[in-house]
This record gives structure tokens, C-alpha cells and sequence, in this order.
């Protein structure tokens, strides 16, 4: 997975998590709502029907936030270490004579002595 693919995800994650998580809520407080006003049900063991499910849909926003906390963690990280190990941008200049190699701004080979042309 490249780097990008994790905030991608992440952010998959969170909004889906979010959607859930009140489609969970609502879900139950909605339907009760439904049955007990609109319809005049009222049964007794019954108050949210569709509780099961709310809790159900609740916990997969839940376990979506989860992840999404785990893959920005994980962003986070690699985030780091690819600026870390990212080199460190030194041209390098070699000796035609001795095959020393050292930084561009040497005008004569530190260790021969011979005049170097790109320099
Ligand atoms: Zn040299």
C-alpha cells in the first residue's frame, strides 16, 4: 500500500464510521417513534424495534473509527520514516585519477592533489 492509500483510507474509514454510527442512533429512536405515534402501536416489548440493528450498525461505526485511528497512526509513521530516510541530496565528484570519491566542491583531489575538471 503506498503512503497516500493510508490518509485515503483513513478518511474512508471516518466518514463511513460517522455514517453508521448516527444511522445507528437514529435508526432505533426513528422507528419507535414511527410505531408508537404514527402507526399507534404501542408494544409493550417492543419499544425499539429496530434496536438490534441500531446496535448492530453502531458498532461498525465503532470498529470503522477504530481503523481509522490505526491507518492515521500508521500515515503518521510512514510518514516519518520516508522523510527520514529520504537522501540527502550530495552530488558527487570522483577523481579520474585515484577514483576518490568526495563532494562537488573540491576544486583539487584531496588526496592526489590532481586538478579536477568539473570542478
Ligand atoms: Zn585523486
Amino acid at each position: 500500500m503506498r503512503l497516500e492509500d493510508y490518509r485515503f483510507y483513513a478518511k474512508l474509514c471516518l466518514g463511513f464510521g460517522i455514517f453508521f454510527i448516527i444511522i445507528g442512533i437514529v435508526l432505533p429512536i426513528v422507528t419507535a417513534y414511527q410505531v408508537r405515534y404514527l402507526w399507534g402501536i404501542f408494544p409493550p416489548e417492543w419499544r425499539f424495534p429496530y434496536l438490534a440493528h441500531g446496535i448492530v450498525l453502531f458498532s461498525i461505526g465503532i470498529a470503522l473509527i477504530l481503523a481509522n485511528v490505526i491507518l492515521s497512526r500508521e500515515y503518521r509513521i510512514r510518514k516519518q520514516k520516508a522523510e527520514v530516510a529520504k537522501p540527502v541530496s550530495v552530488s558527487i565528484n570522483k577523481c579520474p585519477q585515484c577514483g576518490m570519491k568526495f563532494s562537488v566542491e573540491y576544486e583539487y583531489c584531496p588526496t592526489c592533489g590532481v586538478k579536477l575538471e568539473s570542478a
